[in-house]
C-alpha cells in the first residue's frame, strides 16, 4: 500500500472555480476507490467467451469497451494469473478505454499509436483490427519501449511494428502516410490522483504549464502523419485545460485542414469545456474570442470519475479534410528466407506446430526470423525493436522458436502440447522455471495452461527443459 498523499491544494482551488456547484462530488470521488477494468483480448477469445472460464468474479460491461469488465481492484492478483500471461486479458483504467474505442480502427488501416508505452491503448487498438492493416506502436523512451515490446508480445497481434522514435523523424520518414494516428499524450496525470500517489506528488503549475508546450510540440508534428481523410485522436488522463482544449485550439489555429468530429457521449460522458479557456490572462481572452473553432471544441469530450466508472480523461477527435495522396514511404525490403533456413524453419514448424503463416509474411533481420503485417512500409533509418512477431532465431543448424511466437499461436495450432491446468503443481513448477517429467515425442513441446498456449519447452529423454522467459517469471 503506497502511503496517502494530500491532493495538491491549488488543483482543488482552481477544481472549484471551474466545476463551481459539482465540485464536491468531484472532489469526494478523487478520495474514493479508484475503479478498475479489464478488458478481454479478443484476438483470442470473446468477451462472452471470458465470461464463462474468468477465474475472478467480473464487473458490468463497459458501455464504450464491450469487450470489457469493471473489475475491483483490491481483491484479486489478476496481474499474476497464468492467463494474464497467456495474453487473454489486461487490466486497464475503463476511461483509458475510450481512445482507440472513438478512434475506430478498421482491420485494414494504417495506424500509428504515437505515444505508446506500456501498450494499453496499442493491444486495444489490435485487438480491434483483428491482426489486419498495420498498427505502428512507437515509444519515444528508451527505457519504456522494452515494456511496450512485452505488452505487445502477450497480447499476440499479428500487425504490429514496435518503434522508438522522436514523432519527428517518424513525420519526415512517412510524411501523412496514416489513415489514423492516435496521440496519448504525457501530460501532468491529474486523472489519475486518484490511483497514483506520484501523480499528486509530482504536480505542480509549473508542470501543467510544462506539459501543454510539450503536447502541442507533440501534435503539431502528429499532424503531418494523417493521410488526408484520415483522423487524429488526441487524449491524456488529466483535467487542465490548457493541456487538453487549449492544445486543440492551438492545433486548429496552425491545420485549418483539420476539424473536431463530435464524439458520441455514453451516459456520464461530458462535452469539451472550451469555456474553461476563458480562465487565461485577458490577452489571451481577447485573441480567444476571435476563434470560431473554439466553439468545436465541445465535440471533445471529458470523464470525470464522478459520472462515469473510471478516471479522469480527455479525448478530442480531428479529422483531416481532402482525399488521400501518394505515399512517401515504398514497401519494406526485408529479405525472405534462404534455401537452407526455410528447411530449418519448415522442419521446427513440422514436428512443433498445426499452424501455417503466409509465406511472403516470413522476413529475415539479422539471424531472426520474423511475421511481418500484411501492410508493411519499408522504415529506412528508422529505429524499429520489433517489425512484426518474433518467431525466432536461426543457429548453424537448428531453429530455436522465440516466446512472442507462442503468444502468436491460438488453441489447437501445436503438435503434442503439455497442457497443464491452472492451479497444478506442474504449472507452479513451470512458471518458477523447473524441468517437467513429461513423456512424449523429443524435441520443442508447447505449453498450454487449459490450452491456451503459455511458453516453450523442450522434451529430451522424458523431460521437458525449461524454455519460459526468466523475466516473465
Ligand atoms: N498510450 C499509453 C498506454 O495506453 O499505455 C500511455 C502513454 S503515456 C500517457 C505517454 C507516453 O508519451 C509515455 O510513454 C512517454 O514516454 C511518451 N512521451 C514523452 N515525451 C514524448 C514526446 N516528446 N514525444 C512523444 N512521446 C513522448
Amino acid at each position: 500500500m503506497t502511503a496517502p498523499v494530500p491532493i495538491p491544494p491549488l488543483f482543488l482551488d482552481r477544481m472549484s472555480r471551474l466545476l463551481g456547484g459539482e465540485f464536491p462530488a468531484f472532489a469526494a470521488a478523487l478520495e474514493g476507490e479508484p475503479v478498475g477494468g479489464l478488458r478481454v483480448n479478443t484476438l483470442k477469445l470473446s468477451a462472452a467467451d471470458f465470461g464463462k472460464i474468468s477465474p475472478f468474479p467480473l464487473g458490468d460491461a463497459i458501455p464504450w469497451c464491450p469487450s470489457a469488465f469493471i473489475f475491483p481492484l483490491s481483491s484479486f492478483s489478476p496481474g499474476l494469473h497464468p492467463y494474464h500471461l497467456a495474453g487473454l486479458y489486461y487490466l486497464q483504467d475503463p476511461s483509458a478505454m475510450s481512445p482507440a474505442a472513438l478512434l475506430d480502427p478498421q482491420p485494414g488501416d494504417r495506424v500509428l499509436d504515437l505515444a505508446a508505452a506500456p501498450g494499453g491503448k496499442t493491444t486495444h487498438l489490435a485487438a480491434l483490427m483483428q491482426g489486419g492493416g498495420l498498427l505502428v506502436a512507437n515509444e519515444i523512451k528508451d527505457k519504456r519501449v522494452g515494456h511496450l515490446a512485452m505488452n505487445v508480445e502477450r497480447w499476440g497481434a499479428g500487425n504490429v511494428v514496435v518503434a522508438n522514435e522522436t514523432p519527428e523523424r517518424l513525420a519526415d520518414h512517412f510524411g501523412p502516410y496514416f489513415d489514423r494516428v492516435l496521440v496519448d499524450a504525457p501530460c501532468s496525470g491529474e486523472g489519475m490522483f486518484r490511483k497514483d500517489m506520484g501523480a499528486r506528488l509530482d504536480w505542480s503549475p509549473e508542470m501543467v504549464a510544462g506539459c501543454a508546450v510539450r503536447q502541442r510540440n507533440i501534435l503539431r508534428v502528429a499532424g503531418k502523419l494523417v493521410r488526408p481523410g484520415g483522423a487524429l485522436l488526441y487524449s491524456t488522463c488529466t483535467f487542465a485545460p490548457e493541456e487538453n482544449e487549449g492544445v486543440i485550439a492551438e492545433f486548429l489555429r496552425e491545420f485549418p485542414e483539420f476539424d473536431v468530429e463530435a464524439l458520441p457521449l455514453f451516459e456520464g460522458f461530458e462535452r469539451g469545456r472550451p469555456e474553461w479557456l476563458e480562465e487565461k490572462s485577458e490577452k489571451q481572452k481577447a485573441k480567444n474570442k476571435k476563434q470560431k473553432a473554439q466553439e468545436s471544441l465541445a465535440g471533445a469530450m471529458r470523464l470525470f470519475p464522478h459520472r462515469v466508472s473510471g478516471e479522469g480523461h480527455f479525448v478530442c477527435l480531428l479529422k483531416r479534410k481532402g482525399a488521400p495522396g501518394a505515399d512517401r514511404a515504398g514497401d519494406e525490403r526485408m529479405p525472405e528466407m534462404d534455401r537452407a533456413r526455410r528447411g530449418l524453419w519448415a522442419a521446427f514448424a513440422a514436428d512443433a506446430l498445426a499452424a501455417d503463416f503466409a509465406a511472403d509474411r516470413l522476413k529475415v533481420r539479422g539471424e531472426r526470423l520474423y511475421f511481418i503485417p500484411e501492410e508493411m512500409p519499408d522504415f529506412g533509418t528508422l529505429r524499429v525493436v520489433h517489425p512484426g512477431v518474433w518467431f525466432g532465431n536461426f543457429k548453424k543448424e537448428r531453429f530455436e522458436p522465440a516466446h512472442p511466437l507462442v503468444l502468436f499461436l491460438r488453441r489447437g495450432q501445436a503438435q503434442h502440447p503439455l497442457n497443464l491446468e491452472p492451479g497444478s503443481p506442474a504449472l507452479a513448477a513451470y512458471l518458477r522455471g523447473e524441468t517437467l517429467p513429461s513423456g512424449g515425442p523429443a524435441g520443442w513441446t508447447l505449453v498450454t495452461v487449459d490450452g491456451w498456449p503459455l511458453g516453450w519447452g523442450k522434451r529430451v529423454q522424458g523431460v521437458v527443459k525449461n524454455h519460459f522467459p526468466r523475466g516473465w517469471m
